[in-house]
């Protein structure tokens, strides 16, 4: 049997003190506790200063709450937001946490209220860990913007981990036609995507560009193609191997980020976790167009670059600028649906989960072919 290791980090998880307080050691061994692997953030710290934020732990296997599920995982993409999580951007408000918010994995059992999960469902979990359903906002179906939402991974537990726990009602059922890694990246790379080119309001046969081309940018482009096939789209891409890759998916032009489009454009989408495609891309948008950016958070490095920005040039003609805020049920489910009517199938990379450092490294360093996703068992 594995025992977890008594570090600091893991003294001061509160799970953990609630364990330490009710179970002495020896009641621990004799009560043959389930324990499970996980990938715990201590706390917010620099990728650049430390390459290895998270630490292989053990921890025991959380128990449901009367309406949660509790989740074997096998599958748990690596985000973007995960480095934003980890690096400070988007601090999560306890510590240790375990990230993680595309998972999938089979239900393993249930709280007492939970009526439509049976043990052996195969669920998928994404950013939207829950909401208050009974504010403005939840009512409006607009869960995204609740005061009280629950980010999976920063504000509970997420999937770096063999087991999670979850409210049943924000688990998703994962169409068939997916193997588990190349569903998880759907769950928030796709999901988030979908939201963004609905939030585009482009009709079909209006031109659309894409500014970045990781994870999120190849999801973004297939949705568009089936939901748009008649508009051209154009991809900005900071490495010809990404462009080249856009092109092969469909695309009808690729180009450096700054590079100028032949016609502007009714909509563009950006993926980037920076601000340089911003500005170029508020330049690539016609009269009345409209960018929407899609990222959690942005980072610091590139900021100066705003200074750039010209008001006739860029923002004068009625140009718009509109953020996308995490994701509703209802998102994640209208996408599952497209998805597997397509099908997307997701590029993935796949990594053990005791790899999840080295699989953001390479996220950090914008080494990106596709969805990176972990694989737990
Ligand atoms: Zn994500
Ligand atoms: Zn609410």
């Amino acid at each position: 049997m594995n025992l977890p290791n008594f570090n600091t980090a893991v003294n001061n998880s509160p799970f953990y003190q609630i364990m330490i307080i009710k179970t002495p050691l020896s009641e621990y061994l004799n009560n043959n506790f389930l324990i499970m692997k996980a990938m715990i953030l201590q706390s917010v710290t620099s990728m650049e200063a430390n390459s290895k934020p998270l630490s292989l732990t053990s921890l025991p296997v959380p128990e449901p709450a009367e309406n949660e599920v509790l989740i074997r995982v096998s599958a748990c993409g690596v985000c973007h937001t995960d480095l934003d999580e980890i690096e400070g951007r988007t601090p999560p408000p306890r510590f240790p946490v375990i990230p993680g918010h595309q998972v999938i994995g089979k239900v393993d059992s249930s709280g007492k209220n939970v009526k439509d999960l049976r043990s052996g469902d195969r669920v998928g979990v994404a950013w939207i860990f829950s909401a208050c359903g009974k504010c403005k906002y939840c009512l409006e179906g607009r869960e995204n913007l609740c005061r009280d939402f629950m980010a999976t991974g920063r504000d509970a537990d997420g999937g770096y981990a063999e087991y999670m726990t979850i409210p049943a009602d924000f688990t998703y059922r994962i169409p068939d036609v997916y193997t588990d890694s190349q569903a998880a990246p759907l769950l928030c790379a796709g999901a988030v995507g979908y939201r963004s080119v609905k939030l585009a309001g482009i009709r079909d046969g209006q031109t659309i560009g894409l500014t970045g081309f990781g994870a999120a940018g190849h999801l973004v482009l297939k949705i568009i193609k089936y939901k748009y096939p008649a508009s051209a789209i154009f991809v900005f891409a900071r490495s010809s191997e990404e462009r080249e890759f856009a092109i092969q998916l469909g695309a009808a032009w690729a180009g450096d980020t700054t590079d100028r489009v032949p016609e502007l454009l009714d909509s563009i989408i950006d993926t980037t976790p920076v601000w340089k495609p911003v500005v170029a891309a508020l330049e690539n948008l016609r009269p009345g167009g409209r960018l929407v950016i899609n990222a959690i958070r942005k980072e610091d490095a590139d900021k100066d670059y705003l200074l750039n920005i010209d008001y006739s040039r860029h923002l004068w003609m009625e140009k718009e600028i509109r953020s996308v805020a995490n994701v509703t049920r209802g998102d994640v489910r209208e996408f599952l649906s497209i998805a597997s009517e397509v099908p997307i199938l997701p590029e993935v990379q796949e990594f053990r989960l005791e790899e999840a450092n080295h699989a953001l490294k390479e996220l950090k360093d914008r080494k990106i072919r596709g969805a990176k996703v972990l694989l737990i068992r």
